[in-house]
């Protein structure tokens, strides 16, 4: 039996995380779910935006399968995301973009992952006004952060047979910050004589990525440039709805898609929870559960090769629960 903690979130988070949580116990998958929430619902009802029972759970079952949460913006409210990784040392934030055969993209065969620096960088949350006219944004870059998220990379790489890691960069005008992320990734290279590193700077990158994302298979990059490059990722296999990611730190690992609360669609059973059903299929994998993952991902393959029940992002009528209990009835 694995505890796993569930944290539905706010926004279109309860719909996904509801249909996610039936798919993967329709697997017979043995898991006791703890639902805790934190969130914008949770703060109105309770005044507390992360009540202590999710820390608790989190730091008691190790391993978190999470939905959106949505940050208000210019309130005083830091990031719940941010704050997670920050506290548990999430280091690593994986994302992985495939494309899927039946799935409306400009792209086939798309497969690459982006490891995203989590910790560091620009989300430090240190913003200082220096008078009304100007505020300075500070990005912190450290030798162990940056190495630690490269070798995650690198290691991911030898695992998957992959023959080249990428490190998007902006050395060239960052020559401190960005400089020591690179140097960092140019001295874990050299443990790995089998994998080549490719160097491009992120402005490039967003553009190679577009006119030609099948040379990326592995990108490593720092926090900001991971975040963007990942939603730019997302729109080459489909959309936000279809990408997946995890945190994942020494010993607790979030699980979550890559998207957020989507309040323009939520409580209106249109969201598509692929994005989060794929984090779920990554947590079972993480807990060795790799034949009930498989199972999962057939069925989702199986689903959109045919075309018939589709979420509306993918060009269907399809509602979140009706594409969810289609998916079910295939397990
Ligand atoms: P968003 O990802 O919520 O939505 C962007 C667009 O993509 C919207 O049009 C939305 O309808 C669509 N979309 C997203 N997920 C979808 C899905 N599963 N199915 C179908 N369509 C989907 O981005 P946003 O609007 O910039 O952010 C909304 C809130 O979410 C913000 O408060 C933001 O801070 C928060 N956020 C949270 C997380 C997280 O919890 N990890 C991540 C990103 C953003």
């Amino acid at each position: 039996m694995y505890n796993v903690t569930l944290i539905p979130g706010d926004g279109i988070g309860p719909e996904i995380a509801a249909i996610t949580k039936k798919i993967i116990d329709a697997t017979k998958v043995k898991i006791n779910w703890e639902e805790v929430n934190a969130g914008i619902d949770v703060y109105e009802k309770t005044g507390e935006l992360v009540p202590n029972n999710v820390f608790e759970s989190i730091e008691k079952n190790k391993i978190a399968l999470k939905g959106p949460i949505t940050t208000p913006i210019g309130k005083g409210f830091r990031s719940i995301n941010v704050q997670l990784r920050k506290k548990y040392d999430l280091y690593s934030n994986v994302r992985e973009v495939k494309s899927f055969e039946g799935i409306k993209s400009r792209y086939e065969n798309i497969d690459m992952v982006i490891f995203r620096e989590n910790t560091e960088g620009l989300y430090i949350g240190k913003e200082n006004k220096i008078d009304e006219e100007t505020v300075e944004a500070i990005k912190v870059i450290t030798k162990k952060g940056s190495t630690r998220i490269v070798k995650a990379a690198f290691e991911y790489a030898k695992k998957n047979n992959k023959k080249v890691v990428t490190v998007a960069h902006k050395a060239n005008i960052l020559k401190f910050a960005d400089g020591l992320f690179l140097n960092c990734a140019r001295e874990v290279a050299k443990d790995y004589p089998e994998i080549e590193l490719k160097e491009v700077i992120i402005d490039n990158m967003c553009m190679q990525m577009v006119i030609n994302p099948n040379q990326f298979e592995v990108i490593v990059t720092m926090n900001l440039y991971g975040d963007i490059l990942s939603d730019l990722a997302a729109g080459l296999i489909g959309g936000l709805g279809m990408a997946p990611g995890a945190n994942i730190g020494e010993d607790i690992a979030i699980f979550e898609a890559v998207h957020g609360s989507a309040p323009d669609i939520a409580g209106k059973n249109l969201a598509n929870p692929t994005a989060l059903l794929l984090s779920g299929i990554s947590m079972l994998r993480y807990l060795g559960e790799n034949k009930r993952a498989d199972i999962i991902l057939t069925a989702l393959k199986e689903t959109f090769k045919e075309g018939k029940v589709l979420t509306k992002d993918l060009g269907g009528n399809a509602t979140t629960t009706e594409f969810g209990d289609y998916l079910v009835d295939k397990i």
